[in-house]
């Protein structure tokens, strides 16, 4: 049986920042992933700088064999109406390709891969997990997405009970012709909120790569929104006609719709497989890579006493960090809502200020300090 300090079920961001932290300290991880790396992943691709800070990511070297699209200004409005352009003085965010920054983060992690191996079995042998019948650890870290089996077994109902985003994306290379018509810049994504204000579109032009989704609050008549937010792209000529039809769906949750463990006897969840995403904007990425490095801090902290008793402090960092987890509260009836809400689309201080930069950008909160993530 192959054995190691550390196994971590996942191998996207949040899994991959943990596997770095835990690898600098000198524990010998592994991470076993269902699929080989590079792999899709559905997602629009889009980082605020202090993500690559807290990754300490060398955006210049990066760039140089990777898609690192710099964003100074965003288009916002509503679907079928009118446009507010808001521009920056520096760059506020990136766009990169999830097949190419989840690969290069995962060989950077220094982590022994095992890639194209999903985890089927976990059982409890004294103070040690067993993973596959395979592998022994006494720390087993849930990475593995919305759908990651780890929640499963510490008491998730995947799938059901819980109130997922869910979203359908596409991303493709666009041809001479489609690069000629397509009005989105790269420096500046598009968003539109539906009129409902239950969730938003996006398209994204990362160098060659065009990303075009939408994700919704509800599942209900996803598709026919969907197709309504093409339509309309398509109306103001903002992309070319003949787009691919094949889009992508995935599921995730937000931070305070609902509720996962996150700890157990020598068990956590970080990432989606928490459900830590951000609610106004349903940014993942950040929060995996912080909740990978807030539970690195915290496993360091243990020194190998991984009884949930000493895993508290994971949860306490997660709250500090993004809030308790209690269900949020509608604010007010949802005609008042959507009023106030289209017409305030159209103020350009609320956009800016409001829409973007807190609850798109967070510039209110800084980058997570890597002093705290490292402390042992
Ligand atoms: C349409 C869409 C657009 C989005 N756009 C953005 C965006 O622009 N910016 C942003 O910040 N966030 C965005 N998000 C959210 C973001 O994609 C997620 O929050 C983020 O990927 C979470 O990272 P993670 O490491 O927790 O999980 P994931 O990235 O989902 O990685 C989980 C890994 O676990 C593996 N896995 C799953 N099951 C198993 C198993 N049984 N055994 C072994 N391995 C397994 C998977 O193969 C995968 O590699 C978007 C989400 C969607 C759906």
């Amino acid at each position: 049986m192959e054995s190691c300090d550390a196994l971590i079920v996942g191998g996207g961001p949040a899994g991959s920042s943990c596997a770095w932290q835990l690898r600098r300290r000198g524990m010998d991880v592994i991470v076993m992933d269902k699929a080989n790396f590079p792999r899709d992943k559905v997602c629009a691709g889009w980082i605020t700088p202090e993500v690559a800070e807290v990754l300490q990511l060398d955006t210049v070297d990066y760039a140089r064999q990777h898609v690192l699209q710099p964003i100074t200004a965003f288009r916002t409005g509503l679907i079928d109406g009118k446009e507010v352009e808001t521009r920056y003085p520096d760059t506020v965010s990136y766009g990169i390709r999830r097949r190419e920054l989840d690969d290069y983060l995962l060989q950077r992690s220094g982590a022994r891969l095992r890639q194209g191996e999903p985890m089927n079995s976990l059982q409890r042998d004294g103070q040690q997990w067993i993973v596959n019948g395979a592998i022994s650890s006494p720390l087993v870290i849930g990475a593995g997405g919305h759908f990651c089996p780890v929640a499963r077994f510490m008491g998730a109902k995947l799938g059901a009970d819980e109130p997922a985003i869910a979203a359908k994306e596409i991303e493709f290379e666009m041809d001479g012709l489609q690069r000629l018509e397509c009005q989105v810049r790269g420096d500046t994504p598009e968003l539109y909120f539906c009129r409902d204000f239950k969730g938003y579109g996006w398209c994204f032009r990362k160098g060659d790569y065009l990303n075009i989704g939408l994700g919704r609050e509800d599942n209900h008549l996803l598709t026919e929104h969907l197709n309504q937010f093409c339509d309309f792209l398509k109306q103001r000529g903002r992309i070319p006609l003949d787009i691919p039809d094949r889009f992508h769906g995935h599921a995730y949750l937000l931070h305070g719709h609902s509720v996962r463990k996150q700890i157990g006897d020598g068990m956590l969840l970080v990432g989606d497989a928490a459900g830590l995403a951000y609610p106004q904007s349903g940014e993942g990425i950040r929060p995996a890579v912080e909740s990978g490095l807030m539970a690195a801090a915290t496993i360091m902290e243990a020194k190998g006493d991984y009884r949930r008793q000493q895993l508290l402090p994971y949860t306490g960092r997660l709250v500090a960090r993004f809030g308790e987890a209690a269900p949020s509260v509608s604010a007010g009836p949802a005609f008042l809502r959507n009023l106030l809400a289209g017409r305030l689309l159209y103020n350009k201080w609320f956009t800016r200020h409001v829409v973007l930069d807190r609850w798109f950008l967070h510039t209110h909160q800084e980058a997570l300090q890597t002093a705290e993530t490292l402390e042992v």
